[in-house]
């Protein structure tokens, strides 16, 4: 071809190679061919893209740290101006994003998991959903976006963890997912686990959040038959939607679900705190107008004390048990005051029949001595006499006679009434009694055996239904015979209700103690594993050590030997209990002052 050197020619050649060749008439196409036909060297092909490159960079996502490393690299290449680096780079940037999308999730979700089954200090399970909510909210489309945002949300729950002892896994199906390490976590990236772990993760995720659907959420709408139904209806649609367009249509209807459930929620919270201003309103004003009723106020004291509180089940159990405690005694009372008042009715009926034949027999004795008094005045000789008197003591000696038997009548009457009176005030005084006592220790105020016996019975059941580890333990006070004679009896059992006090402020408030006989007493401490419940034991021990037992202002030092034990499936309490005190006599024999795991 001969070499043009006319623009213009050199010009209409070029589109004529370009149709002829069926090349797309593109500006690089076109300064090629050009080149080509001129014989020149294109020098803009040679030029590095700086400009292309750098709006490449600037469009790049910079999330995470991975992420942002990458970033500084590209920069450097572009910097440097060279090609290859940048290629390099962001290749890289291209791998790490896949994997990262691809795999990092599975670990993702199941450090999730752990956070939010995890205790944190400050953080409560509402506080937790609500930044949940918020960094779902605006439903981000950007995957990538959203891994960032949920790993920074996991990263600043895992820094308001308790220890690691603390943190407790309730449910079975969560337990089996491994913990990924907090050395792993939290850092910038979670290491990959194979795709394969990640599609069984979510399989899991998928079938227990239509478990928890199915079960634990729909059977608390038995109120609500609609709304249960929709709870069924989106576990089957969770199980089953897989296309994209059916998991978005699940999406919103999840939405919409979650959003009844709060509404009736918040009903519910609505007309527990309605039920129980009413219940307060009624105890205020029963309580005015029994001032009088040493029983009946005692309960209402109880009743007080329990709406005044976060409601707890156990308070109302115990309450619920002091009522029936008091209903009946009130019951077996009320025959007996019945009995006296039947007593009373009769003694009176009788005294004033007594009092009505007496009267009559005196009026008669009266007109009979009052004929014989004339016979004696007109009475002209002795014999005479003689009869009028014989007449006279006759009839003296029947009056005599109904006198000494109503007297009787009348004692045995007030006999009978004293000992329903007697009666009415044992019941009286076993009455006033009941509103405390009858399920616990008069010293102490803790559960006394019958309690414990009630508390144990209940605990037992629950642990069972809830497959949770019940631990009972048994302690008994060290050398206190000594503290007793060397102080006095009033000092020990001073020493006792500061024991207990100790006991009550340091455990839970879900622990229940119970004072099984004279220094010694029970606790009962649900949902705890074994070894925190030695935990708790040693916590209460090292507390007694700061709290000292004044007496006349002088420090004492009390401690306790404990065995403490797990309750096993339908062992009785005496069995329970039984080991536990094998454990506190092993405490004693090794030296006191210590806990032993049975
Ligand atoms: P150890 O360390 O081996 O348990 O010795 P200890 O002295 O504590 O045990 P021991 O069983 O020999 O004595 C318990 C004492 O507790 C005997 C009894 O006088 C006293 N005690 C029991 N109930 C009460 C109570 O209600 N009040 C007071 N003040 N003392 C009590
Ligand atoms: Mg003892
Ligand atoms: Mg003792």
């Amino acid at each position: 071809m001969p070499t043009l050197s006319n623009p213009s020619e050199i010009a209409r050649e070029t589109l004529r190679l370009l149709a002829s060749r069926r090349m797309p008439p593109s500006p690089e196409n076109y300064r090629a061919i050009y080149h080509e036909i001129a014989g020149t060297t294109d020098k803009t092909a040679q030029v590095f893209p700086e400009n292309e490159l750098r709006a490449l960079l600037v469009s790049l996502p910079k999330e995470t740290s991975i992420q942002l490393g990458l970033s500084r690299q590209l920069e450097q290449a572009l910097k440097g101006k060279s090609w290859e680096d940048y290629r390099k780079s962001l290749v890289e940037f291209i791998k790490e994003h896949s994997e990262e999308s691809e795999l990092g999730w599975s670990e993702l979700i199941g450090e999730f998991l752990r956070q939010w089954e995890a205790k944190h200090t400050s953080l409560t399970p509402a506080r937790k959903r609500e930044s949940l909510e918020h960094v779902l909210a605006g439903g981000i489309k950007n995957s990538e976006l959203l891994f960032a945002r949920l790993q920074s949300l996991i990263k600043s729950w895992s820094l308001n963890s308790e220890s690691p002892d603390d943190i407790a896994l309730t449910n079975g199906d969560i337990d089996a997912i491994p913990p990924v390490t907090s050395s792993t976590f939290p850092t910038a990236t979670i290491a990959a686990p194979a795709p394969s772990r990640a599609s069984e993760l979510l399989s899991e995720l998928r079938e227990l959040f239509a478990y928890t659907l199915e079960v634990a959420v729909a059977t608390q709408l038995s109120e609500d038959p609609d709304l249960a139904a929709s709870a069924r209806a989106l576990a089957n649609a969770v199980r089953t939607a897989n296309t994209p367009k059916a998991l978005e249509g699940l999406l919103t209807d999840i939405k919409r679900f979650a959003f009844r459930l709060e509404l009736l929620a918040e009903d519910r919270a609505e007309l527990r705190s309605g039920l129980l201003h009413l219940l307060q309103l009624l105890i205020e004003n029963v309580s005015e107008l029994v001032v009088d009723d040493h029983w009946l106020n005692g309960q209402i004291t109880v009743l007080r004390d329990i709406v005044s509180q976060p409601l707890s089940i156990r308070a109302i159990d115990d309450a619920e048990h002091r009522l029936k405690d008091v209903i009946f005694k009130q019951s077996q009372l009320k025959h007996s005051l019945n009995e006296a008042k039947e007593a009373l009715k009769h003694m009176l009926a009788g005294f004033v029949d007594h009092l009505a034949e007496f009267a009559d027999s005196t009026s008669d004795y009266h007109d009979k001595i009052e004929i014989c008094a004339e016979k004696i005045s007109k009475a002209d000789d002795i014999t005479q006499l003689e009869d009028v008197l014989a007449e006279v003591m006759r009839e003296t000696r029947v009056i005599q006679i109904n006198a000494q038997r109503s007297r009787d009548d009348l004692r045995a009457s007030k006999l009978r009434v004293e000992e329903a009176d007697k009666r009415i005030n044992e019941l009286q005084g076993e009455l006033d009694k009941t509103s405390n006592l009858v399920r616990h220790d008069q010293l102490t105020g803790t559960l006394n055996r019958r309690g414990l016996e009630e508390a144990f019975e209940k605990e037992a059941a629950r642990a069972l239904r809830r497959q949770a580890s019940l631990c009972v333990a048994l302690l008994d006070i060290d050398n206190f015979k000594k503290l007793n004679d060397s102080l006095g009896h009033d000092a020990g059992d001073a020493a006792l209700i500061h024991l207990t006090a100790v006991i009550k402020e340091t455990m839970r408030p879900q622990d229940t103690i119970a004072r099984f006989g004279g220094e010694e007493f029970i606790v009962l401490m649900p949902d705890t594993p074994i070894g925190d419940s030695k935990k708790a034991l040693v916590r209460l021990q090292r507390e007694l050590t700061k709290r000292f037992f004044l007496h006349n202002n002088e420090k004492q030092l009390i401690t306790f030997s404990a065995g403490v034990t797990q309750y096993l499936a339908e062992e009785t309490q005496a069995t329970v209990i039984k080991r536990a005190d094998e454990g506190m006599y092993e405490a004693k024999q090794s030296g006191k002052n210590r806990v032993v795991v049975k």
